[in-house]
């Protein structure tokens, strides 16, 4: 790596500059020195694992996770540093998250042994048709890509936010203009771009050239930033510390929440763009109600841990502790390492089903989770497995409504739900030294989002709608209805062992993320790897279609054996992306004394970014 001494320099000129403030409630001795190196950008590192204690993060990007660790080492507790560290992801993975999207903020209070959530999904606009999918010149759906992906009508009101500000109030001790300093300060000085950043916005180049501000911004001269160039985004910057300034009036009511509202009825495209930009509903009337929700968690028991969840209207929680309860009737580590994922697959499909069938936004619809979370209905599921054949797939769902435990006679065939969840999305794992501990994962939906940059902002607005089911059937539980939120995957996940944290985990990667969980799960606890092993490990996702999507590692090692038991692998990879590779998760072990074991990918997307306060 190279840095000219006219760069340190460069940078050591801006050190008296009014924006850098001390991050956190308290100052940092730092010599001019010190703060002119933190001041400039630089290629920084990734590191897959780290251990020691004190505090500890994970993100896929060492910005974030460097900004989680400084407010960790001024006394900011979990919830603060991961505030810190998602608004930082809003700066280098803007693609992915930022506050223009929403999440799933799951956290354990150390003092009170409670877990708590909180739902900041995006919502429909409460003019949203039912048929806001069909287009008006054809009355046929629109086209999944490029109409609903690139469109104001997908665009939902952003619940992030909302959501640091809850999180904050309830459990931090920063205000959310200290919280939003780390980020503040990337933005400003910029970050080195790397080959995921500029892939990302060379496979959305089409679409961010369709409009004015978006072109402007990420696509400045007509290309993809360079690798190995510093990217600044200074209206972003100002974005955050008005957000910061003025709290959430800012963002949804205002100025803002009417910017933002125009664009979306009235999408500014390029002079020339031959992209079809269906508009949508958005008023500022919806920015202005907008409200995140304090979740109860879902919880299931696994083998001796407590594992909760993200409730509906994700179907995380549901869908991960369904399969978890299944698989509790075989004793994995008993079994050939075949057999066992033979039967992650299958319970997987299983749970599957019945999240297709029954899991939709629980303001709207009655969602049974208790039923889908009971032993019983468990029991009675298994029944479709066979320990030495795949069933055919799709599988039908059970029914949560009668249900005894006991096997019926015959299987039933049923119907995959068109899975058009993109693969974007991040993740983050956070704890801190009194042991509170949090797990979120934030999106924006599509890489790229709506593909709409919100003018003099500097972020996306997100494309989350689109995960409500395309065509209206009154029985579906994920059909459009005004201000309702679309059903999610996202899965953050924290488990306790005797009430203590065990496991912190989550990823992004649309519904894969329901299998990379319910995967790493498994190896950790029931396939004797280690949590670094658990991560690592080639993955297959098994989402009750007729093929098992996998890695291509994950093939060579388990394919001819898992095909003879009837399942169809093909490679990971599809349309939205290149990459032939599930997920991109982080998490974090405890063990005994305070120890912290932080994991991010070695690999997937390029690598992430564990850190410790107190290394061991
Ligand atoms: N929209 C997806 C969900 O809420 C997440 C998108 C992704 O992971 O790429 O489940």
């Amino acid at each position: 790596m190279r840095h000219s001494r006219s760069v340190v320099l460069a940078a050591a000129a801006v050190v008296g500059a009014a924006t850098l403030a001390p991050v956190g409630p308290v100052a940092a001795e730092e010599t001019p020195l010190q703060r002119a190196l933190e001041e400039r950008a630089r290629p920084t590192p990734k590191i897959a694992t780290a251990i020691g204690t004190g505090g500890a993060v994970s993100t896929v990007d060492p910005e974030a996770s460097a900004a989680a660790l400084k407010v960790l080492k001024k006394g900011g507790n979990a919830a603060d540093a991961a505030v810190a560290a998602a608004a930082t992801l809003g700066v280098t993975e803007p693609y992915s998250a930022g506050i223009g999207g929403g999440g799933f903020f799951v956290h354990y209070d150390a003092e009170t042994g409670k877990v708590r959530t909180i739902d900041g999904r995006e919502t429909a606009p409460k003019r949203m048709p039912t048929d806001a999918f069909i287009d008006p010149a054809t009355g046929k759906p629109y086209n999944f890509t490029p109409e609903l992906v690139t469109s104001g009508v997908s665009v939902g009101v952003p619940g992030t936010p909302a959501t640091w500000h809850r999180a904050l109030k309830r459990w931090g001790t920063l205000s959310l203009a200290d919280a939003l300093k780390p980020a503040v300060k990337v933005a400003t000085r910029g970050f080195v771009v790397d080959e995921t950043f500029r892939q990302q916005t060379l496979d959305n180049k089409e679409r961010f050239e369709a409009f004015r501000a978006t072109k402007k911004l990420f696509l400045p001269g007509g290309d993809a930033p360079q690798v190995g160039s510093v990217f600044k985004m200074p209206e972003l910057a100002a974005t955050y510390r008005k957000l910061g300034a003025q709290g959430l009036d800012y963002f949804y009511r205002g100025k803002l929440a009417r910017l933002m509202s125009d664009i979306v009825r009235k999408p500014r495209t390029t002079k020339g763009t031959d992209l079809p930009v269906p508009p949508g509903y958005l008023r500022p009337s919806d920015l202005r109600d907008y409200k995140v929700r304090n979740q109860k968690p879902t919880k299931v028991s696994y083998r001796g841990y407590d594992v909760y969840g993200m409730a509906p209207v994700s179907s995380g929680g549901t869908t991960v502790g369904e399969a978890l309860n299944i698989l509790e009737r075989y004793d994995l580590a008993k079994l050939p390492v075949v057999q066992a994922l033979h039967l992650y697959l299958e319970a997987s499909a299983l749970a599957f089903a019945d999240r297709g069938k029954y899991v939709g936004d629980p303001k709207f619809v009655d969602v049974p989770v208790s039923d889908l979370l009971s032993d019983t209905f468990a029991a009675e599921r298994a029944c479709a497995i066979d320990p030495t054949k795949a069933m055919a797939k799709p599988t039908a769902a059970g029914d949560a409504a009668s249900y005894d435990g006991v096997c019926a006679a015959a299987r039933q065939s049923g119907a995959t739900d068109a899975d058009t969840e993109n693969i974007s999305t991040t993740n983050l794992t956070v704890a801190d030294k009194r042991g509170d501990v949090v797990e979120y994962t934030l999106t924006i939906e599509q890489t790229g989002g709506s593909g709409m940059v919100v003018p003099r902002h500097g972020f996306l607005l997100n494309n989350e709608l689109t995960d409500f089911s395309t065509v209206y059937v009154e029985t579906d539980p994920n059909r459009i209805q005004p201000g309702k939120r679309p059903r999610s995957s996202m899965s953050p996940t924290i488990v306790l062992k005797d009430g203590k944290p065990f496991l912190a985990l989550g990823s992004p990667g649309g519904s894969t993320i329901i299998t990379t969980v319910l995967q790493m799960l498994v190896n950790r606890i029931d396939l004797g790897m280690t949590v670094q092993q658990a991560i690592a490990a080639p993955r297959a996702t098994q989402r009750n279609s007729a093929n098992t999507t996998a890695e291509p590692e994950f093939i060579a090692a388990y394919g001819p054996a898992l095909t003879a038991f009837g399942h169809k692998l093909v490679p990971a990879g599809d349309a939205f992306t290149s990459a032939a590779e599930i997920g991109a998760a982080t998490a974090i072990e405890f063990g005994p004394g305070g120890l912290m074991t932080a994991v991010s990918e070695p690999k997937r997307r390029g690598g992430g970014a564990a850190r410790v306060v107190d290394p061991k």
